[in-house]
């Protein structure tokens, strides 16, 4: 039998954390043959709640869970972890500034960078799921320097699935069917989603999606729209945020990343930019990768035409922005 994985999972008591971790416990995240031990880390007014997710996680008697620590002490949350998924943030409440928000964010990932670095298992796969997710990991890879920069990642797989869901409820056709579209930029609503180079399985082969769509102002209106306002539409409809699609998109990114992407088959991923595509470097942007035997790459050349090259820019512009606010909490 194989050796468990730790799996470390930050702002387990809340509603992400709540989906997330029995989906890591059913081999959802890591496979249905990969045991795993739950590190799982709140802050103390969670406490309880957290205890009572851990006596959950116990009553539901997952055969691949090797054992589950619950704590609100982070160097505890981070010994050993090989796989860290960062949940738990500072939420955006009314009345409260940009910056207020930031620096919060900025000092939670500050010091849990530092816990990493000192704790996590050598060549820990991160991902920072709670928002601004793009500039959280830009923080946590700068105050983690021993961590590869290339094991510091961002959610932006839920927009992208998102993506994937309303092209095969427009053409009518199965979601399994549907591939390689891209999530640009920032998990924002500055968020590039692009159908150019996406195409649909059918019987008589691959066919390029913009020419079943058929509709360029959908594409470029209504479709972008709906996908990026779509954690909002679901906030209106459950008075709750999404919780278990965010939490399904957390599995599919870790295990694409650790398991590799199926042959033909690219996903979105939040990584630190190397200046592909003339997105500048040193942020952390959605860019389309492939992954093979743990480690991601950009998939290069799709040519990029001038409605894409704006948006991949604003949203660039966006994030720069970002990341000097985040600086400046820092003095
Ligand atoms: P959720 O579990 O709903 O969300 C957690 C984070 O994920 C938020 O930052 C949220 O951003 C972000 N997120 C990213 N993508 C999505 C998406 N598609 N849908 C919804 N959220 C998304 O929040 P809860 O408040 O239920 O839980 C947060 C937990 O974190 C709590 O248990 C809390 O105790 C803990 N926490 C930990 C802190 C720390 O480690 N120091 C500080 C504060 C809280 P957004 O806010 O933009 O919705």
């Amino acid at each position: 039998a194989k050796d468990p994985v730790r799996v470390l999972v930050t702002g387990a008591a809340g509603q992400i954390g709540y989906a997330l971790v029995p989906m890591i416990a059913r081999g959802v995240m890591l496979g249905p043959d990969q045991p795993v031990i739950l590190h799982m880390l709140d802050i103390p007014p969670a406490a309880e709640a957290l205890n009572g997710v851990k006596m959950e996680l116990i009553d539901a008697a997952f055969p691949l869970l090797k054992g589950v620590v619950a704590t609100t002490d982070v160097s505890e949350a981070c010994a050993g972890v090989n796989v860290a998924v960062m949940v738990g943030g500072f939420p955006r409440k009314e009345g409260m500034e940009r910056k207020d928000v930031m620096s919060k964010n900025v000092s939670i990932y500050r010091s849990q960078a530092s816990a990493l670095e000192k704790h996590a298992a050598p060549n820990c796969k991160v991902l920072v799921v709670a928002n601004p997710a793009n500039t959280n990991a830009l923080i946590l890879k700068e105050f983690a320097p021993s961590i590869p920069e290339c094991n510091i990642t961002c959610l932006t797989r839920l927009d992208h699935n998102r993506a994937l869901g309303q092209i095969s409820e427009r053409l009518d056709v199965q979601v399994c069917d549907v591939k390689n579209v891209i999530i640009w930029g920032n998990h924002s609503s500055t968020q590039y989603p692009d159908v150019t180079h996406s195409t649909v399985t059918t019987k008589d082969g691959e066919k390029a999606v913009p020419g079943l769509v058929n509709d360029d102002e959908w594409m470029k209106g209504g479709f972008i729209k709906t996908v990026q306002q779509r954690g909002a539409a679901i906030i209106k409809a459950r008075k709750l945020s999404s919780a278990l699609s965010a939490a399904s998109s957390a599995c599919d990114h870790i295990r694409d990343w650790v398991i590799g992407t199926p042959e033909g088959i690219w996903v979105s991923m939040g990584v630190y930019s190397d200046g592909s595509y003339n997105v500048p470097p040193g942020l952390i942007y959605s860019f389309p990768v492939t992954c093979k035997d743990g480690k991601w790459s950009i998939v290069q050349g799709l040519s990029i035409d001038e409605f894409s090259r704006k948006k991949m820019d604003a949203t660039a512009i966006e994030l720069a922005d970002e990341k000097a606010l985040a600086y400046s909490c820092l003095n």
